[in-house]
Protein backbone atom coordinates (compact mmCIF):
# COMPACT_ATOMS: atom_id res chain seq x y z
CA UNK A 1 0.00 0.00 0.00
CA UNK A 2 0.91 3.54 -0.61
CA UNK A 3 1.85 5.99 2.20
CA UNK A 4 -0.71 8.72 2.69
CA UNK A 5 2.01 11.29 2.41
CA UNK A 6 2.81 10.14 -1.14
CA UNK A 7 -0.64 11.23 -2.39
CA UNK A 8 -0.03 15.16 -0.99
CA UNK A 9 3.40 14.76 -2.85
CA UNK A 10 2.09 14.01 -6.31
CA UNK A 11 -0.22 16.41 -5.61
CA UNK A 12 2.31 18.85 -4.58
CA UNK A 13 4.10 18.14 -7.49
CA UNK A 14 1.46 18.33 -10.22
CA UNK A 15 0.16 21.98 -8.77
CA UNK A 16 3.75 23.21 -9.65
CA UNK A 17 3.43 21.80 -13.21
CA UNK A 18 5.65 18.27 -12.34
CA UNK A 19 3.36 15.14 -13.47
CA UNK A 20 5.22 12.24 -11.48
CA UNK A 21 4.01 8.26 -13.10
CA UNK A 22 3.87 7.17 -9.62
CA UNK A 23 5.18 6.56 -6.11
CA UNK A 24 8.12 4.75 -7.15
CA UNK A 25 9.35 7.67 -8.93
CA UNK A 26 8.25 10.10 -6.12
CA UNK A 27 10.84 8.11 -3.83
CA UNK A 28 13.51 7.77 -5.83
CA UNK A 29 13.90 11.58 -6.84
CA UNK A 30 15.07 12.09 -3.50
CA UNK A 31 18.24 9.50 -4.50
CA UNK A 32 19.17 11.84 -7.45
CA UNK A 33 23.13 11.22 -7.26
CA UNK A 34 23.87 12.04 -11.00
CA UNK A 35 21.41 14.38 -13.16
CA UNK A 36 22.22 14.53 -16.74
CA UNK A 37 20.81 17.28 -18.93
CA UNK A 38 20.25 17.39 -22.59
CA UNK A 39 21.37 20.84 -23.56
CA UNK A 40 19.09 22.25 -26.29
CA UNK A 41 15.46 22.63 -25.29
CA UNK A 42 16.18 21.83 -21.60
CA UNK A 43 18.78 23.76 -20.44
CA UNK A 44 18.34 25.94 -24.02
CA UNK A 45 15.26 27.41 -25.22
CA UNK A 46 15.52 25.62 -28.48
CA UNK A 47 14.73 28.78 -30.21
CA UNK A 48 17.14 29.82 -32.52
CA UNK A 49 17.75 32.95 -34.31
CA UNK A 50 20.01 33.33 -37.45
CA UNK A 51 23.27 34.80 -36.94
CA UNK A 52 25.57 34.29 -40.29
CA UNK A 53 24.54 33.40 -43.51
CA UNK A 54 28.28 32.41 -45.49
CA UNK A 55 26.82 31.02 -49.35
CA UNK A 56 28.87 29.39 -51.85
CA UNK A 57 28.26 29.44 -55.99
CA UNK A 58 24.77 30.60 -54.88
CA UNK A 59 22.83 33.79 -53.22
CA UNK A 60 22.46 33.57 -49.00
CA UNK A 61 18.88 34.32 -49.98
CA UNK A 62 18.62 31.40 -52.21
CA UNK A 63 20.74 29.22 -49.27
CA UNK A 64 18.12 30.26 -46.74
CA UNK A 65 14.99 29.75 -48.89
CA UNK A 66 16.25 25.82 -50.02
CA UNK A 67 17.19 24.83 -46.67
CA UNK A 68 14.04 26.14 -44.91
CA UNK A 69 12.50 24.41 -47.58
CA UNK A 70 14.66 20.92 -46.86
CA UNK A 71 13.21 21.14 -43.85
CA UNK A 72 9.78 21.86 -43.56
CA UNK A 73 8.35 18.72 -42.58
CA UNK A 74 11.06 18.54 -39.50
CA UNK A 75 9.72 19.86 -35.89
CA UNK A 76 13.07 19.87 -34.53
CA UNK A 77 13.66 22.91 -32.88
CA UNK A 78 16.53 23.65 -35.49
CA UNK A 79 13.91 23.49 -38.24
CA UNK A 80 11.27 25.49 -36.29
CA UNK A 81 13.47 28.15 -36.10
CA UNK A 82 14.73 28.04 -39.15
CA UNK A 83 10.76 28.47 -40.61
CA UNK A 84 10.11 31.19 -38.37
CA UNK A 85 13.40 32.99 -39.58
CA UNK A 86 12.67 32.43 -43.22
CA UNK A 87 9.07 34.26 -42.65
CA UNK A 88 7.44 33.33 -45.60
CA UNK A 89 4.82 31.02 -46.98
CA UNK A 90 6.34 27.73 -47.76
CA UNK A 91 4.69 25.92 -50.88
CA UNK A 92 4.89 22.15 -49.43
CA UNK A 93 4.07 20.56 -53.19
CA UNK A 94 7.66 21.75 -53.53
CA UNK A 95 9.30 19.97 -50.82
CA UNK A 96 9.62 15.74 -51.65
CA UNK A 97 11.57 12.40 -50.36
CA UNK A 98 12.74 14.12 -47.28
CA UNK A 99 14.96 12.18 -44.93
CA UNK A 100 15.65 12.94 -41.01
CA UNK A 101 18.65 12.09 -40.15
CA UNK A 102 18.78 12.25 -36.39
CA UNK A 103 21.89 13.86 -34.67
CA UNK A 104 23.22 14.49 -38.85
CA UNK A 105 20.12 16.77 -40.22
CA UNK A 106 17.91 16.88 -43.48
CA UNK A 107 17.83 15.62 -47.05
CA UNK A 108 15.22 16.44 -49.37
CA UNK A 109 14.39 16.82 -53.04
CA UNK A 110 13.57 20.59 -53.49
CA UNK A 111 11.43 21.17 -56.87
CA UNK A 112 14.58 19.50 -59.02
CA UNK A 113 17.91 19.87 -56.28
CA UNK A 114 18.63 17.63 -54.04
CA UNK A 115 19.26 19.94 -50.48
CA UNK A 116 21.34 18.33 -47.39
CA UNK A 117 21.11 20.76 -44.07
CA UNK A 118 22.66 19.51 -41.28
CA UNK A 119 26.10 19.20 -39.24
CA UNK A 120 29.85 18.22 -40.13
CA UNK A 121 28.77 14.62 -39.84
CA UNK A 122 26.42 15.19 -42.13
CA UNK A 123 28.24 16.47 -44.92
CA UNK A 124 30.82 13.84 -44.29
CA UNK A 125 28.59 10.70 -45.23
CA UNK A 126 27.95 12.73 -48.18
CA UNK A 127 30.90 13.18 -49.31
CA UNK A 128 30.65 17.17 -49.34
CA UNK A 129 33.34 18.79 -48.33
CA UNK A 130 32.75 21.56 -46.18
CA UNK A 131 33.94 25.26 -44.60
CA UNK A 132 35.36 24.31 -41.29
CA UNK A 133 35.06 27.98 -39.57
CA UNK A 134 35.54 28.48 -35.67
CA UNK A 135 32.11 30.19 -35.50
CA UNK A 136 30.55 30.09 -32.00
CA UNK A 137 27.20 29.26 -32.72
CA UNK A 138 25.27 25.82 -34.35
CA UNK A 139 26.07 25.53 -37.94
CA UNK A 140 23.65 24.17 -40.59
CA UNK A 141 25.67 23.40 -43.70
CA UNK A 142 24.11 23.14 -46.54
CA UNK A 143 24.73 20.96 -49.94
CA UNK A 144 22.61 21.16 -53.27
CA UNK A 145 22.83 18.24 -55.82
CA UNK A 146 26.21 17.19 -53.83
CA UNK A 147 28.08 20.49 -53.98
CA UNK A 148 28.86 22.77 -51.08
CA UNK A 149 26.50 25.40 -50.61
CA UNK A 150 27.47 26.98 -47.83
CA UNK A 151 26.40 27.19 -44.22
CA UNK A 152 24.09 29.33 -42.00
CA UNK A 153 25.15 29.99 -38.19
CA UNK A 154 22.27 30.03 -35.80
CA UNK A 155 22.60 30.32 -31.87
CA UNK A 156 19.85 29.62 -29.18
CA UNK A 157 19.71 31.32 -25.83
CA UNK A 158 20.04 29.88 -22.26
CA UNK A 159 17.08 29.14 -20.24
CA UNK A 160 16.86 32.14 -17.53
CA UNK A 161 16.78 29.87 -14.97
CA UNK A 162 19.24 27.29 -15.90
CA UNK A 163 21.98 28.48 -14.09
CA UNK A 164 19.87 28.61 -11.10
CA UNK A 165 19.00 25.07 -11.18
CA UNK A 166 22.67 23.54 -11.95
CA UNK A 167 23.93 25.93 -9.08
CA UNK A 168 20.87 24.87 -6.52
CA UNK A 169 21.29 21.32 -7.73
CA UNK A 170 24.87 21.45 -6.67
CA UNK A 171 24.58 22.24 -3.61
CA UNK A 172 21.72 19.86 -2.82
CA UNK A 173 23.54 16.80 -2.30
CA UNK A 174 23.39 15.55 -6.21
CA UNK A 175 27.57 14.40 -6.87
CA UNK A 176 27.62 15.55 -10.51
CA UNK A 177 25.81 17.61 -12.98
CA UNK A 178 26.37 16.67 -16.72
CA UNK A 179 25.28 17.64 -19.78
CA UNK A 180 24.98 15.59 -23.48
CA UNK A 181 24.52 17.45 -26.66
CA UNK A 182 24.62 16.57 -30.59
CA UNK A 183 25.80 19.92 -30.73
CA UNK A 184 29.42 20.85 -31.71
CA UNK A 185 32.37 21.17 -29.16
CA UNK A 186 32.51 24.93 -29.62
CA UNK A 187 28.92 25.21 -28.39
CA UNK A 188 28.57 22.68 -26.08
CA UNK A 189 31.65 23.73 -24.15
CA UNK A 190 30.64 27.21 -23.94
CA UNK A 191 27.29 26.70 -22.69
CA UNK A 192 28.91 24.01 -20.32
CA UNK A 193 31.58 26.98 -18.69
CA UNK A 194 28.93 29.32 -18.30
CA UNK A 195 26.24 27.19 -16.33
CA UNK A 196 29.42 25.51 -13.97
CA UNK A 197 28.50 22.33 -15.56
CA UNK A 198 30.66 19.74 -14.18
CA UNK A 199 30.80 17.31 -16.99
CA UNK A 200 30.14 17.87 -21.12
CA UNK A 201 29.81 15.07 -23.81
CA UNK A 202 28.96 16.74 -27.33
CA UNK A 203 28.74 15.48 -30.94
CA UNK A 204 26.86 12.49 -29.40
CA UNK A 205 24.01 10.60 -31.64
CA UNK A 206 21.12 9.82 -29.57
CA UNK A 207 22.75 6.21 -29.29
CA UNK A 208 25.96 7.88 -28.47
CA UNK A 209 23.82 9.86 -25.13
CA UNK A 210 22.36 6.37 -24.47
CA UNK A 211 26.07 4.83 -23.88
CA UNK A 212 26.80 8.02 -22.21
CA UNK A 213 24.20 7.12 -20.02
CA UNK A 214 25.10 3.55 -19.40
CA UNK A 215 28.58 4.92 -18.76
CA UNK A 216 27.29 7.00 -15.95
CA UNK A 217 25.29 4.62 -14.13
CA UNK A 218 28.11 2.54 -13.23
CA UNK A 219 29.36 5.36 -11.62
CA UNK A 220 27.28 5.90 -9.21
CA UNK A 221 27.05 4.42 -5.55
CA UNK A 222 24.42 1.32 -5.66
CA UNK A 223 21.44 3.18 -3.68
CA UNK A 224 22.16 6.85 -6.07
CA UNK A 225 19.78 7.34 -9.15
CA UNK A 226 20.57 8.90 -12.06
CA UNK A 227 18.15 11.55 -13.67
CA UNK A 228 17.75 12.61 -16.42
CA UNK A 229 16.32 15.31 -17.95
CA UNK A 230 15.72 16.50 -21.73
CA UNK A 231 13.19 17.51 -24.22
CA UNK A 232 12.53 14.08 -26.02
CA UNK A 233 13.45 15.54 -29.16
CA UNK A 234 15.65 12.56 -29.99
CA UNK A 235 16.38 11.51 -26.47
CA UNK A 236 12.97 9.29 -26.02
CA UNK A 237 15.92 6.27 -25.56
CA UNK A 238 17.96 8.07 -23.14
CA UNK A 239 14.26 9.25 -21.15
CA UNK A 240 13.61 5.01 -21.14
CA UNK A 241 17.55 4.32 -20.19
CA UNK A 242 18.05 6.43 -17.46
CA UNK A 243 16.73 5.64 -13.54
CA UNK A 244 14.51 8.96 -14.00
CA UNK A 245 13.52 9.86 -16.99
CA UNK A 246 12.00 14.10 -16.92
CA UNK A 247 10.86 15.13 -20.11
CA UNK A 248 10.00 19.09 -20.58
CA UNK A 249 6.11 18.67 -21.71
CA UNK A 250 5.39 22.18 -22.73
CA UNK A 251 7.04 21.15 -26.04
CA UNK A 252 4.49 18.75 -26.76
CA UNK A 253 6.31 16.07 -27.61
CA UNK A 254 3.53 12.92 -27.28
CA UNK A 255 7.06 10.33 -27.50
CA UNK A 256 8.47 12.35 -24.95
CA UNK A 257 5.65 12.52 -22.12
CA UNK A 258 5.38 8.45 -23.04
CA UNK A 259 9.03 7.32 -22.19
CA UNK A 260 9.16 9.74 -19.27
CA UNK A 261 8.58 8.64 -15.74
CA UNK A 262 8.25 12.11 -14.73
CA UNK A 263 7.05 15.50 -17.10
CA UNK A 264 7.76 19.30 -16.55
CA UNK A 265 5.09 21.18 -17.98
CA UNK A 266 6.12 24.70 -17.62
CA UNK A 267 9.53 23.81 -19.53
CA UNK A 268 11.57 25.22 -16.67
CA UNK A 269 14.79 23.12 -15.89
CA UNK A 270 14.74 24.43 -12.19
CA UNK A 271 11.26 22.62 -11.50
CA UNK A 272 13.48 19.16 -11.21
CA UNK A 273 15.12 20.91 -7.70
CA UNK A 274 11.03 21.30 -6.49
CA UNK A 275 10.87 17.73 -7.60
CA UNK A 276 13.57 16.13 -5.89
CA UNK A 277 12.26 18.49 -2.65
CA UNK A 278 8.95 17.41 -2.38
CA UNK A 279 10.46 14.01 -2.59
CA UNK A 280 12.60 14.31 0.11
CA UNK A 281 9.93 16.02 1.89
CA UNK A 282 7.43 13.61 1.54
CA UNK A 283 10.20 10.59 2.33
CA UNK A 284 10.59 13.03 5.59
CA UNK A 285 14.29 14.31 4.63
CA UNK A 286 15.23 17.77 5.69
CA UNK A 287 15.86 19.59 2.30
P1 LIG B 1 20.79 18.17 -28.97
O1 LIG B 1 21.66 17.09 -28.43
O2 LIG B 1 21.45 19.50 -28.87
O3 LIG B 1 19.43 18.17 -28.34
P2 LIG B 1 20.07 16.76 -31.50
O4 LIG B 1 20.58 15.41 -31.10
O5 LIG B 1 18.61 16.89 -31.70
O6 LIG B 1 20.60 17.94 -30.53
O7 LIG B 1 20.80 17.22 -32.83
C1 LIG B 1 22.21 17.25 -32.87
C2 LIG B 1 22.71 18.02 -34.06
O8 LIG B 1 22.24 17.39 -35.27
C3 LIG B 1 22.25 19.45 -34.17
O9 LIG B 1 23.05 20.33 -33.41
C4 LIG B 1 22.37 19.70 -35.67
O10 LIG B 1 23.71 19.95 -36.00
C5 LIG B 1 21.98 18.36 -36.27
N1 LIG B 1 20.55 18.30 -36.60
C6 LIG B 1 19.59 17.53 -36.01
N2 LIG B 1 18.39 17.71 -36.58
C7 LIG B 1 18.58 18.64 -37.55
C8 LIG B 1 17.72 19.29 -38.51
N3 LIG B 1 16.40 19.04 -38.59
N4 LIG B 1 18.28 20.17 -39.35
C9 LIG B 1 19.60 20.46 -39.30
N5 LIG B 1 20.44 19.91 -38.42
C10 LIG B 1 19.95 19.01 -37.57
MG1 LIG C 1 17.61 17.25 -27.88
Amino acid sequence: SIPLSFFGGLGGASKKGILIKGSNYLEALAKTEIIVFDKTGTLTEGVFEVQDIRSVGITSDKLLELATYAENYSTHPISMSLKRSYGKDIDPSCVKNVKEIAGHGVIANVNDNTVAVGNGKLMNELGVSYLDDEIVGTILHVSVDGTYAGYISISDKLKPDAFEAVTKLKSKNVKKVVMLTGDSDLVGTRIAKKLNIDEVYTDLLPADKVEKVEELINQKSEKGILTFVGDGINDAPVLARADIGVAMGGMGSDAAIEAADVVIMTDEPSKIIDAIGISKRTLGIVY
